[in-house]
This record gives C-alpha cells, structure tokens and sequence, in this order.
C-alpha cells in the first residue's frame, strides 16, 4: 500500500463525511494515515501531521496511550460485546458509577456518538413532561450559532445554516434565539458583561413560551463547530436560575467542551451549574472508540420508573449501547485523569498556546484571538475595524489548511476561525511549532 493506491481506492468507493467530495480533485488532499503515535499521525511515505486538533476533538492523551491500549486488549481477551437490555457487564456499570461523580448527576445512559446522545437528552426531556403530565411541553429553546450534531433532532436545535438549511423542512421548530458570542461585544466591553446583555433574549424566549417548552440546550461556555465562539461563565448562572424559576430542563452539550478541555473537567463547573441533563461523547473514550454518555438528574429517571402497563419506559435503544471496549477505553482515559493534575497541566499549555500566538493581535486581518481552556481561535477578517469577514468564496481559512498540511500540521480551519486543540500531551515545542505554521499559514492566506 501507498499514499496514491490509499488515495485512489478511497475516492472510489468512500463517501467522505463533512465534504464536497469534489474539492478532493483540486483544492483538497485526501490525507491518508497509516498509522498513529502520540500527538502525531504517519502516513505511507513517512510524513507526519501534528494532530493540532485532537482527531475532532476527541483525542485527550494521545493517539494509542499505552494505558488504554493496555485495557483494551485486556478487555477485549474478556468479553467484547452483549447487548445491554436484560444483561449488564462490568466496564458499563464502574464507568456509569465514576461519570455520574464526575457530574454529580445520577444516571447514565449510554449511546455511540454525540448526536444520539443529543436526542437521548431531547427525547428524555419531552417524555419526561409527557409522563408528568405537561403533554403541551413541546419546544426547546436553542442559540444561534448551536452546534449538537447531524441527526435530525440534534441538527433541528442546532443554529448553523450551513449543516441546518437543506434540512429545515423536516426539522422540528425550535424557539431559536440570539446567543452571547462575545466576538460581537462592543469595544472596551467585558465578557461578562456582554453576555449579561445577550442573556435578555433566552429570558424574553423562557418568559413568553415557557409553558410550551421542554428544555434549554446550550453548548457551555465555547459554541464549537460555529467557530470556537466563546462566552462568559455568568450566562450559565443565569440561564440555569432561570430554567429554574419557569420550570424548564437545562441540558449541557458537554460533547466538545467536556473532559479537561476549558481548564475544568466540565465546562459547566466554570458556573458552579450542573444541568438536568448532560450529554458527553468525544474525549470521553480519550479518542479511541466511539461512545456517548447522557447523564440524567434522579427526579427525570423516576419519571419514567412505573409499571410496565403505565407504558411510561424510556425505550430508546442503539445495537451498540455500552459497548464493553468503548467502556472499557473510557475507565482507561479517567484513570489517565487520576494520574496527574490535568487541569493545572492544561492551564500552563493554554498559556503557552496564548503566548505563541501572541504576534497575531497586531495582524490586520485578524479581528480576534480568544482562548478558553486548551481551545485557542483566531478569526481572520477582511476588515477588523468593521469585524467584515472576507467573502466566504475565497476560502482563505483552506489556504491556511493546505499550508499547514504542507508543513506537517493538521489544522483544520472553521471557515475563516484557525484554531489549535491539541492533545493535552503536546510538547512546549510542539506549541511553538503549530503557531508558528499558523502564523505564516495566515500571512499568505491574508497576503
Ligand atoms: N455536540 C457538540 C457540541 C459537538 O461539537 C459535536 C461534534 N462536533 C456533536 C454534538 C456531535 O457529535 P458526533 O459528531 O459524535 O455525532
């Protein structure tokens, strides 16, 4: 096998996810990997990629930390997989016990990826006031900018045109409204105050339709696959109060920032906020297997606990729930938690990131480098007086990518946003090394 062959018998027959398959034959290379090893990707001809984005984020410690290959072959001489309806196995039930501390939730239900875990949590919500009784609570609340994943449920509450609109005719409706990305604070205005001021509009959504509505679904503190667009910690507090006060679920898409990667090990702590409802996937098998996690308050799990006659059972299923290897590399990845302290170790590489970055605040073409945690953006614009972004045609956040590819770093830009979430193993020269790509990379996409 080589690059070429890997290349030609994937654009064949792959259909690959997230792509205009045709930009494959000009502007984008297909990358093919043969192999993986720290913070590093290889592929047939012995070029290597700093994976500065964690795999999508999924990746904490590495590609193939010894600690969770070791568990996964220990686990998979034990027992590979059984269904769990009727049947329970060991690495489900000690991984649901540590997530549920963890959270300080009380139960979990598993699922395989982030978007089911996002209509888990939906689903729940809505059934959970279906069972109380509340058969007109049929609404979420949801921000623009939302990102909670491709199913149509999760796609539905998301705010992304470009994932959402060829799909708006079968979505649901939810109350859509404006969310706190401080990108758009005036200058000299805080964070927090900023999004003190946006919190009106989810406030005006909670007092006008409360009654109709299940839940608030937000990712905490950083919007994603909208850009890494970030918000204050105070929005939380008051969104969970008023949740609260009108009688509504909050639910935490946790699927991004979750597991050590704001700096705390759920970006709702940065609030003091636990939420009726968490969703979490991603880093939770430290970016080894596929598996998700909805995390559930006890009041919404006794809602569904009846006799089987009342038919209130909450009969969601996946072939794959819990699957013992996925549960198995998830122990494994808390275990790695329990090694060190991770989130002082993250804050020092968070600041090292800031600082290489640094040179960049004086750019002309960029309107804005903002940091939450091990999550590092940079939005290029064509005018930052005027915040105009560059027409989005010109494609200037690909030149940057191709760049990067060229110099071994994967960075996969979000339209024009370049940012950096690496590995929380990355190496102080690592750092140096991707900034500096980035860097360049933006001085010839912006030249
Ligand atoms: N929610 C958030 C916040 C995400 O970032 C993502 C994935 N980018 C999802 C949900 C969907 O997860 P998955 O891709 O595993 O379905």
């Amino acid at each position: 096998m080589n690059n070429a062959d890997l290349v030609a018998r994937s654009l064949a027959r792959v259909w690959h996810p997230c792509t205009q398959m045709q930009d494959h034959e000009r502007e984008l290379p297909l990358v093919p990997v043969k192999a993986a090893e720290g913070a590093w990707l290889e592929d047939f001809e012995g070029k290597r990629y700093l994976d500065a984005i964690s795999s999508w984020w999924t990746n904490l410690f590495g590609h193939r930390h010894p600690l969770i290959v070791e568990r996964l072959k220990a686990q998979l001489d034990r027992l590979d997989h059984v269904l769990l309806a009727g049947f329970t196995h060991e690495p489900a039930v000690r991984l649901a016990e540590q997530l549920c501390a963890l959270s300080h939730l009380d139960r979990c239900f598993f699922s395989d990826n982030g978007s089911a875990s996002v209509e888990v949590a939906l689903k729940m919500s809505f059934h959970y006031w279906r069972n109380a009784g509340e058969t007109g609570r049929t609404r979420f609340i949801s921000l623009e900018n939302a990102y909670h994943g491709e199913t149509m449920g999760a796609l539905a509450v998301g705010g992304a045109g470009m994932y959402r609109d060829p799909y708006a005719p079968l979505l649901l409706q939810p109350v859509q409204v404006p969310g706190p990305d401080c990108f758009h604070r005036t200058p000299g205005e805080s964070w927090e105050d900023y999004s003190r001021r946006q919190f009106v509009h989810v406030q005006a959504a909670l007092e006008h339709h409360a009654g109709e509505v299940c839940a608030v679904i937000v990712e905490p503190l950083v919007q994603a696959a909208a850009g890494m667009r970030m918000y204050h910690p105070v929005y939380l507090r008051m969104l969970r109060e008023a949740c609260d006060k009108h009688r509504v679920h909050l639910i935490l898409d946790e699927i991004a920032t979750g597991f050590g990667r704001t700096g705390r090990m759920f970006a709702g702590e940065w609030a003091g906020v636990t939420p009726d409802l968490m969703c979490v996937s991603k880093g939770l098998t430290g970016g080894t297997l596929p598996l998700a996690a909805t995390l559930a308050r006890e009041d919404i799990y006794q809602a569904f606990y009846a006799d089987h006659a009342a038919g209130k059972a909450f009969l969601h299923s996946h072939s794959y729930t819990g699957n013992p290897l996925a549960c198995a590399a998830a122990l494994a990845t808390l275990e790695i938690f329990g090694q060190r302290d991770w989130m002082a170790h993250n804050r020092g590489l968070g600041h090292l990131m800031w600082m290489a970055v640094s040179p960049l605040l004086q750019h002309p073409h960029v309107a804005e480098v903002r940091q939450q945690g091990m999550i590092v953006a940079i939005e290029l614009a064509q005018s930052v007086a005027k915040r105009q972004p560059f027409p989005r045609a010109e494609r200037r956040g690909l030149r940057v990518y191709r760049h990067a590819l060229g110099q071994g770093v994967l960075l996969r830009p979000l339209g024009d946003i370049i940012y950096f979430m690496p590995p929380y193993i990355v190496s102080p020269e690592e750092i140096g090394r991707m900034a500096q790509v980035a860097i360049d990379g933006i001085q010839l996409a912006t030249a």
